[in-house]
């Protein structure tokens, strides 16, 4: 197999067949792939191990992904020298994956570039531009807040501290729309007035099952708006207005956003009333409907019900 032309392909269950089992007789080359296949499926820390082994063999390629993604696996773990370490490596390769890894030493502001940090125990603040001293305490009050309830409900050890980069304006400092979770790195990049807690549920959610299967938007976005304790005032959606929802488990179906995280919130919200929390987990780590059928029965088409009538009928608010 020519591991390096299936990536590009973006052959990954191929590669891994290829692989399995004769782990011991691959070839640099071929563990160098297999490395970054890994790391673009989500494990990271096999990934940085195969990438390690390899690290100073010569390998017949251009190691600056590889690099980069060892720079972020440590990232993820929280070890920021060695992160900087691995992406200059990635950076001073001038090769195909030297770009991204400058920016990714912007975006976590590995150079040090910000207004004020504001370390604590569970979370370190990054305010990227100036800002008020007064919202600076704010922002800290509302997510320290957040953090406790959500925590309160999961009970998460998390690997390392969420870092949360704090921004006045609506882009990041690499002009992406802003705001958004990175939960395998635990990194949030918010707007100062955007978020209380959505987010940070995303991340902490994330690390309460060992593996998500079946990813489900509706929720996904349930779950990260039952802990937001921001309450939006412009919900707009048409009255007699109808819904599917398991049209909408993952497509949006051409709603903004604040109504379906609206929507989405009211189910998940009545899903943990009826059945508590721990089966709510069992549907985290499977996210499909027949598993949701299987775990609520009857009670999740009752509140699948509720929701589409409250839509219909005007009835649902913020
Ligand atoms: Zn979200």
């Amino acid at each position: 197999m020519d591991i390096e032309k299936e990536y590009i392909k973006k052959k990954y269950e191929d590669i891994l067949r290829y692989c399995k089992g004769k782990f011991n007789s691959l070839d640099a080359k071929e563990k160098y792939y297999l490395g970054i296949v890994l790391f673009e499926l989500g494990f990271l820390n096999k990934s940085l191990e195969l990438l390690l082994e390899i690290e100073k063999v010569y390998v017949d390629v251009d190691k600056s992904r590889g690099y980069a993604y060892m720079g972020l696996v440590y990232y993820s773990l929280g070890n920021y020298k060695k992160t900087k370490r691995y992406l200059k490596y990635s950076i001073n390769l001038n090769g195909e994956y030297s770009i991204e890894s400058k920016n990714w030493y912007k975006l976590y502001a590995l150079d040090g570039e910000v207004y004020k940090v504001v370390k604590q125990p569970h979370i370190t603040y990054y305010f990227i531009e100036k800002i008020d001293l007064k919202e600076v305490e704010n922002f800290i009050l509302k997510y320290k807040r957040a953090y406790d309830r959500i925590q309160s409900f999961f009970s998460v050890i998390l690997q390392k501290k969420i870092d949360v980069y704090i921004y006045c304006g609506r882009r990041d400092v690499l002009g992406n729309n802003l705001s958004y979770a990175n939960p395998f790195f635990s990194s949030i990049h918010v707007n100062k007035d955007e978020d209380a807690g959505h987010e940070l549920a995303h991340i902490i959610s994330h690390y309460a099952v060992t593996r998500i299967n079946n990813k489900s938007k509706l929720i996904q976005e349930g779950i990260a708006e039952y802990f937001n304790l921001i309450n939006y005032k412009t919900l707009i959606y048409p009255i007699g207005l109808e819904i599917n929802l398991f049209q909408l488990w993952n497509d949006m179906c051409g709603l903004n956003s604040v109504s379906y995280a609206c929507i989405a919130k009211r189910f998940v919200s009545l899903l943990i009333d009826r059945k508590g929390k721990d089966i709510f987990i069992k549907l985290l780590q499977d996210q499909s409907t027949d598993n949701a059928l299987n775990l609520y029965g009857e009670c999740l088409l009752e509140a699948k019900d509720v929701v589409e009538r409250e839509v219909i009928e005007g009835k649902l608010q913020y």
